[in-house]
């Protein structure tokens, strides 16, 4: 069962009121970039009856989380994709938008835990600590191998006090000086329990904990541990993206009007004299009344420098100062033979170099079930992030596949028949200091705003969550200017949760 079941504290955010629908003539919007957050802004603006046109660079929707097909050794066909995301049960946003086009949301499949693995033999697992904020983070110390009660006593539990009541943008303002390291330093928490707990969050936003700001790890630590109760549990899909999540949504748009136009780059986007936006394609300009731009990093500092007269000039100078994390490799290999039958479909590394994780797909996914079962051998792949900028790609994918064969043994004698490597660096990057420079939902100028998981929102979201609650906030910002009703959104509660754990947050110090 993997429906959407909120938190009892959960919060709802209401929508702006209005008419149900947009009246008096047609509004037209342009929504650039389909990717999570161009999805949902396109689905709120179209189900309110805007005329929208969701225009994509690439083949396919979904951005970071899309896939496309490759021809594997075999003549067989194979969904390659940025591969492995774990869809959290607090995405409440993101499972509200999927369940347009997949009410149950079958297409989404559980796995039963997220386990850890240190090279020094420390194993962790979230299953069996419990889901009740604090003793969820209570158990997981209590339950967890990484803490030693030598540790414990040496922890600086004042420090750790502030975690108890994180609230958003408070959070910045406390923590965005200080990076995700010296903030750990500080509560001086053991140095495994570091790699196995904290340091999974902050190396999936892709950075080196030296380089992430404190404040996105902490807000981390409140979506997932005291903030709500649904833990580290995760679903992920059962297909290939394409065909679990995106066709299906794909279809809900077009049947809402949306024109979805694929293999369209946006070159250029311009105030039109009589107001509204010229959206510039290869070839063809058309005017919308308003526009979102729903981009990752370099594309949304590409475009607004490809437009100078959008925005205004501190804008446009804080978008470009916008940076993206190191870069990141994915390789997937279709090996000869299965791995060990207890594998579990998902294990986070520690301490194994480059390695953050490992995921053996045809234990979830039934496109890698099929070709494993037909052949006998086995899809795994391997994620890295927060590499060198000028590491080499191909060593680093060799280093990756070495470290498989450390945690996974029995792959040493394994053959590799095919793989694909996908070596890219277009996530953001939260740097220390970072979020005063960060674009919010409305840009200067009538009818323009944005969204994506570089955006902020003022909410405790992150990541795809992030990039989903922006596409509704955008599209609600824009429904509010013309006085139609918007979108209630959905987000953890957005704070400590009781009045004890906020009177003890109070006493802690920062
Ligand atoms: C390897 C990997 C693993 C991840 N794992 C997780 C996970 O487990 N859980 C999680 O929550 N998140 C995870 N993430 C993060 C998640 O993928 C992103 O937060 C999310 O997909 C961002 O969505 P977005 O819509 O903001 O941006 P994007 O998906 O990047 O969408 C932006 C879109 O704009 C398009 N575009 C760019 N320029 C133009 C242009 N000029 N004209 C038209 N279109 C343009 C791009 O092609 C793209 O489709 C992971 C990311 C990666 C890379």
């Amino acid at each position: 069962m993997t429906g959407t079941v909120r938190d009892r504290r959960a919060v709802r955010v209401a929508a702006p009121p209005g008419a149900p629908r947009v009246d008096g003539g047609p509004r037209t919007t342009a929504v650039v970039g389909a990717g999570i957050a161009g999805l949902a802004a396109a689905t709120a603006l179209a189900e309110r009856g805007a005329h929208v046109t969701l225009y994509e660079r690439e083949a396919y929707l979904g951005g970071r989380v899309g896939g496309w097909h490759t021809d594997l050794f075999d003549g067989s066909t194979a969904t390659m994709s940025r591969g492995f995301h774990a869809f959290f049960l607090q995405y409440y946003n993101l499972r509200s938008l999927l369940s347009r086009a997949d009410p149950g949301l079958g297409a989404l499949t559980r796995l039963p835990d997220y386990p850890l693995r240190h090279r020094d033999g420390l194993h962790d697992s979230f299953r069996r600590v419990p889901r009740t904020p604090p003793l969820s983070a209570l158990g997981f110390v209590a339950l967890s191998p990484s803490f030693s009660a030598r540790d414990l006593v040496r922890m600086r539990p004042a420090a750790a006090l502030a975690l108890l009541d994180v609230r958003v943008p408070d959070v910045y303002e406390r923590f965005d000086g200080v990076s995700a390291h010296a903030f750990l330093d500080r509560l001086r928490f053991p140095r495994a329990a570091r790699h196995l707990a904290f340091e999974v969050f902050s190396r999936s936003f892709f950075a080196d904990p030296r380089q992430l700001s404190a404040a996105e790890m902490v807000l981390m630590f409140h979506i997932y541990f005291l903030g709500s109760s649904e833990g580290l549990l995760f679903d992920v899909p059962a297909e290939p993206f394409p065909t679990a999540l995106w066709d299906p949504l794909g279809g809900h748009l077009r049947r809402h009007g949306v024109t979805v136009r694929t293999t369209t780059p946006v070159l250029h986007v311009t105030p039109a004299g009589g107001g509204g936006y010229t959206v510039a394609t290869q070839g063809e300009e058309t005017r919308h009344d308003t526009v979102v731009l729903a981009l990752d990093t370099p594309g949304l500092r590409a475009l607004v420098a490809r437009s100078p007269r959008l925005g205004d000039a501190d804008w446009r100078r804080r978008i470009g100062r916008l940076r993206t994390a190191p870069p990141f490799l994915v390789s997937r290999l279709w090996l000869d033979r299965p791995v060990a039958p207890g594998r579990p479909g998902f294990l986070g590394t520690a301490g194994y170099g480059s390695l953050d994780n490992v995921s053996v797909l045809e234990r979830w996914e039934g496109e890698s079930r099929r070709w494993a079962t037909r052949t006998g051998g086995s899809v795994v792949e391997l994620h890295g992030y927060a590499l060198p900028e000028d590491a080499d790609p191909a060593t680093e994918a060799a280093r990756l596949v070495e470290q498989l064969r450390r945690v996974y043994p029995e792959t040493r004698h394994a053959r590799v028949l095919d793989a694909r490597h996908e070596w890219r660096g277009d996530c953001p990057l939260f740097p220390v200091g970072g979020h005063a420079d960060r674009p919010g939902t409305r840009a200067p100028g009538t009818g323009l705003v944005l969204a994506g998981d570089l955006v902020r929102t003022d909410l405790p979201v992150a990541l795809m969550e992030r990039a989903a609650t922006s596409g509704f906030l955008a599209a609600n910002a824009l429904l509010q200017e013309w006085g139609v009703r918007g979108h209630p959104l959905w987000t953890v509660p957005d704070r400590g949760r009781g009045r004890l754990l906020r009177a003890l947050a109070a006493r802690g110090t920062d």
